[in-house]
């Protein structure tokens, strides 16, 4: 299984190149499976050094199509960090408030403070793809949001926030076969939406917008990470080794204490 599924700035991508199952990467489920669980005690015990160095903070995007298993990967990878560390925010369709503010307003406004971990379900480039494919705005204005995303990352970069960027890739069937599941189960009726077969119908489009996304906001200092998201098991695991990877490359320091120990004495 390869090490990261990061892309490099400046190289060539086609999405009918992207493998979405994870299989090809690894055959072993199990194995992987018991890998995942490692690693993420891994990050459990990560956090805390995160917050206790606190100079720097850590963003997590997740973008995919719909059913690409956003919500999941998040509840399966953070499941035991601790809740005061790591906060979730799901981007929705811009209030009237949000619209009335530059596109990265809302955005900027969710971004993780130092120690803490912000994971973004949906985030900035909701206002390149279903604003692009949805023509909610003039091409003129969404072409330049590429750059504008570029250097709004940049600036944080340089304020200390690592950004780790997901798309969860999955194939048109297996968006299929989780769309039936929502449409039969009736514990799962409630994540079915009819504007999601709409969707489905512009999948080409969509996918035209994300390798747009894909070449033009891989930038060194916050590449993407195209995951192959059939497989959850494999999903995961990869998701989690790049988060542990990354964090454990950040060099986190507990801070020196402020006193001089063995000068204090507890009766
Ligand atoms: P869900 O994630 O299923 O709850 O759906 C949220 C919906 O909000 C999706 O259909 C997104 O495409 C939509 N959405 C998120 N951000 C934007 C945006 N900036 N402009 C328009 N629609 C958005
Ligand atoms: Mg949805």
């Amino acid at each position: 299984m390869p090490k990261t599924h990061e892309l490099t700035p400046g190289a060539p991508i086609k999405m009918a190149d992207l493998i979405s199952d994870g299989a090809h990467f690894c055959d072993d489920r199990e194995q992987a499976e018991k890998e995942f669980l490692a690693l993420r005690e891994r990050l459990v015990a990560l956090e805390p050094k995160l917050y206790a160095d606190a100079s720097r903070s850590l963003l997590v995007i997740f973008q995919a199509m719909d059913a690409g298993g956003k919500d999941s990967a998040t509840r399966k990878v953070f499941t035991g960090v601790n809740p005061q560390g790591v906060r979730v925010v799901s981007f929705k369709q811009p209030t009237e408030e949000e619209l009335a503010h530059d596109f990265l307003w809302r955005i900027h406004k969710q971004t993780p403070r130092r120690g803490k971990i912000v994971v973004f379900n949906r985030s900035q480039y909701e206002d390149v793809l279903v604003v692009r494919v949805e023509k909610l705005a003039p091409k003129s204005v969404w072409q330049a949001r590429f750059e504008q995303i570029n250097q709004f990352e940049e600036m944080l970069t340089a304020a200390g926030t690592r950004i780790l960027k997901f798309y969860l890739h999955i194939s048109k069937d297996e968006q299929k076969e989780r769309f039936q599941s929502r449409l039969d189960e009736p514990s799962k009726n409630w994540k079915f939406s009819p504007d999601d077969l709409a969707k489905r119908a512009q999948w080409d489009d969509y996918q035209d917008a994300y390798e747009d996304v894909l070449k033009r906001c891989t930038t060194p200092w916050a590449p993407w990470h195209v995951i192959p998201a059939d497989r959850k098991w494999y999903r995961n695991l990869a998701v989690c080794r790049t988060i542990v990877d990354a964090l454990e490359t950040m060099d986190l320091r507990y801070p020196e204490p402020t006193w001089k120990p063995g000068e204090y004495k507890i009766d």
